[in-house]
């Protein structure tokens, strides 16, 4: 235990002990059903990522999980989200596979899941999986595209970007074996499997290069992710200005070359729209996880914060997905502003902002209640959005 816990009794104080959920609901705060089921379909995995939250962070629990999901909790966790399904009606619901590496699970695991969930699920299943890309094959991509199942694929860039992080048990990149991966995917046989690719930033690569890279591969649409990072972590910065450069080479191209989902969503929010990202805005969250051997999680990445951050003490065999909207975390990432420090809600741009990915908000023996440890990012990337996208609708005449 550290230091933090002994002096507060509790890693994160807010929200597990400090917001009171039956409060929250007497207010009018209600519920919103899960719609993304995140299921970690297979614990190992064939890299050692340096920046990895499942092997590299603070929570080690992946040592105790079965290697992969057995057949009982498979059927335990489709009967969960089918039951969710019903209790509220959904149209629509997104499953997406994860690990570890979920591919390792091989085609017929996941294809058999597949078929599973689309008996059962009374409801429109969209279904991906995110892999690293170094275990592509045309028989595993023939069975995917059969069954509609798409792909999004870690990569940090090119080459030399790429080889600082992604990385083989061996120490080498897996750069050669990511790209021969992704040249078989965005091949016209299996282009409509390619959801797009998945970059983690890092300040130390040139930031037009690497989006440069990335558009080598044609992605349909590219997710640029914050390194997992809190008030207790190692101090960061540049990345702001790194995804300023970034936006204003996407934003400035004559034609869109890719849908970059970060400022499409700054955009969005920018002009008064609703956001649909966790990461940015106030919108509730509607994500869930399933753990390996069925344990119901928080957002995989809070692994990052401390150990045991993601976890809620429920599990499929025993607990109906409705259990987690009560737990504090998921109140906690569904109440909008409600759940924000007083400095997010004093500050001009939170409606956009959101008080950052929830991760982020972590400060070790306080818990989730602050600013993100990207803040002064956030804040300057939002300001340089804001200018560009409304000074462009001023020129134009359109009321913003
Ligand atoms: S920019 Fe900083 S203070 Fe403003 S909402 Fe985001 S995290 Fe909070």
């Amino acid at each position: 235990m550290s230091t933090e816990q002994l002096s507060t009794g509790h890693p994160a104080p807010w929200p597990l002990l400090d917001l009171d959920v039956a409060r929250q609901r007497a207010r009018g705060h209600r519920p919103v059903p899960f719609r993304q089921f995140i299921l970690k379909i297979q614990s190992t995995c064939n890299l050692s990522c340096t920046y990895c939250y499942v092997y590299e962070m603070a929570d080690q629990g992946w040592r105790d999980q079965p290697r992969r999901m057995s057949a009982a909790t498979v059927e335990q966790t489709v009967q969960r989200i089918a039951e969710h399904a019903r209790a509220h009606d959904l149209r629509h619901v997104e499953v997406v596979l994860h690990g570890g590496e979920p591919l390792l699970a091989g085609a017929d695991w996941i294809t058999g899941l597949v078929q599973r969930l689309r008996a059962e699920v009374p409801a429109e299943v969209a279904m991906s999986a995110q892999t690293n890309g170094t275990v592509l094959t045309p028989s595993l991509l023939r069975a995917l595209a059969a069954h509609g199942v798409r792909l999004g694929v870690s990569l940090d860039g090119g080459a030399v970007a790429t080889g600082r992080h992604r990385l083989l048990p061996s120490g080498r990149s897996s750069f050669p074996r990511v790209a021969a991966g992704l040249r078989l995917l965005n091949s016209p046989e299996f282009r409509d499997v390619y959801s797009g690719l998945l970059c983690t930033v890092d300040v130390h690569n040139d930031p037009v290069d690497t989006y440069e890279e990335l558009l080598a591969f044609e992605p349909p649409a590219l997710d640029l992710l914050l390194p997992h990072a809190h008030w207790g972590s190692e101090p960061r910065a540049g990345h702001g200005e790194w995804l300023i450069a970034v936006f204003d080479r996407w934003y400035s191209a004559v034609r869109q070359e890719t849908s970059v989902r970060m400022f499409e969503e700054l955009i969005q929010l920018v002009y008064g729209a609703a956001g649909a990202v966790e990461t940015l805005g106030l919108l509730p969250a509607s994500l869930i996880g399933v753990d390996t051997d069925g344990s119901i999680r928080q957002l995989d990445s809070l692994a990052a914060a401390y150990d045991g951050a993601a976890h809620t003490g429920l599990h499929v065999a025993a607990d109906p997905f409705d259990a987690a909207l009560d737990h504090p975390t998921t109140v906690a990432r569904q109440i909008g502003a409600d759940a924000l420090s007083d400095a997010c809600r004093a500050c001009p741009v939170m409606d956009v902002c959101g008080g950052g990915f929830y991760p982020h908000r972590y400060r070790p023996g306080a818990g989730f209640r602050n600013p993100s440890v990207y803040c002064a990012d956030l804040k300057r990337l939002i300001e340089h959005v804001s200018a560009r996208v409304l000074g462009d609708l001023a020129r134009l005449g359109t009321p913003s």
